[in-house]
């Protein structure tokens, strides 16, 4: 397959929300001067997929979720000066974006002024929907094509691509390392990545779960304690323990509670998305000076540099690798948390037509 003939590959999509994904043909545009064409090796199924799948006011269907994504370069475009061919490459949760206002000059891209281009369900400089992985093939602009490492595997950095970014951002921002308590509440897909990596940055790790049934795999993954939230003593014993807290669970905590475990000047971050508004009690944060916070990805130079990170520290993630046909069920699998920790769809199962 080369360049010039790639107008239209086998996806799996979700031609109506919360339909199921089911086979179909999607158009890639041409390899444009600036545009590598990838041949999708893996990627990983991400909750957004399957939020945005089933969303009935904001997706654009049909849709091809996926922005996870592993694969090497079959073609570049004529300008192209970043990627070769046969390049280890990924895309993460942006194909594009304006380039020029303040964020995008400052690395920020998932901030972007004027709206960055998501790699699924969005529309692409060229006015055309965009489609992410759940497909064997894409062709996305050179600047936002992240370079693999040879330190990790393709299906084990696909996850990287969201889920790792997602919390190597906020652990760089707020300083995790030497002498710091981090606390990663939550472990999922996005948790069991800040765990890794929080540890691999030199912090003292702790998880906070709802149970102590992922206790073993915490400590394998690299945490120091590992407590139950569903036992009150937990808030007790912990309280005014730590520097950070990354909290990945995208239901309603008692944000109260979570606030009453930071030191002084410490920081709770969010990364996860409820989708009801929180409520906080400004006392929470008046005592101790304490800061409320968000993240969202991380920009693309930033997440270059998790994935060199990734690769030095031998940081992959902990994946099931599933065939285009277990989609359907994967995503159940998700919703029911039954998943250690991400599903990770190979791309060679994806049938033509
Ligand atoms: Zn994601
Ligand atoms: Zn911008």
């Amino acid at each position: 397959m080369n360049a010039q003939t790639v107008t239209s590959v086998p996806a799996y999509a979700v031609p109506a929300a919360g339909a199921p994904l089911e086979r179909a043909t999607i158009p890639r545009r041409p390899v444009g001067e600036h545009d590598v064409l990838i041949e999708i090796k893996y990627t990983g199924i991400c909750h957004t997929d399957i939020h945005r799948a089933g969303d009935e006011t904001g997706g654009i269907f049909p849709m091809v979720p996926g922005h996870e994504i592993a694969g090497v370069v079959t073609a570049v475009g004529s300008g192209v000066t970043r990627h070769r061919t046969g390049d280890r490459v990924g895309v993460g949760c942006m194909v594009d974006s304006c380039r020029e206002c303040d964020n995008c000059r400052a690395g920020l891209e998932q901030f972007c002024a004027n709206g960055a281009v998501e790699t699924y369900n969005s529309t692409g400089r060229d006015s055309g929907p965009t489609y992410g992985g759940y497909s064997t093939h894409i062709v996305v602009d050179e600047n936002y094509v992240l370079r693999i490492p040879e330190g990790i595997s393709l299906d084990e950095a696909a996850p990287l691509l969201c889920a790792g970014v997602t919390l190597y951002s906020p652990l760089t921002h707020w300083n995790a390392g030497p002498g710091k308590n981090v606390a990663i509440v939550g472990l999922g897909g996005l948790g069991h990545m800040g765990v890794k990596i929080a540890h691999a940055m030199g912090a003292e790790v702790t998880v906070l779960s709802r149970s102590l049934r992922k206790k073993d795999d915490g400590e394998r993954l690299g945490a120091d304690h590992f407590y139950a939230t569903s036992d009150p003593a937990t808030f007790e014993q912990l309280a005014g323990g730590f520097d950070l807290i990354v909290n990945t669970v995208s239901a309603n905590l008692d944000l109260d509670a979570y606030l009453s475990l930071l030191k002084t000047n410490g920081t709770l971050v969010n990364v996860g998305a409820p989708p009801a508004p929180s409520r906080v009690t400004m006392f929470s944060l008046m005592g101790g000076r304490k800061t409320l916070a968000g993240s969202l990805i991380g920009g693309i130079a930033e997440t270059q540099e998790m994935l060199d990170f990734c690769a030095a520290h031998g940081l992959g993630s902990d994946i099931e690798v599933i065939s285009g046909e277990q989609i359907n069920e994967a995503y159940e699998r998700v919703l029911a948390a039954d998943v250690r920790y991400r599903f990770v769809i190979d791309a060679s199962t994806i049938p033509a037509g």
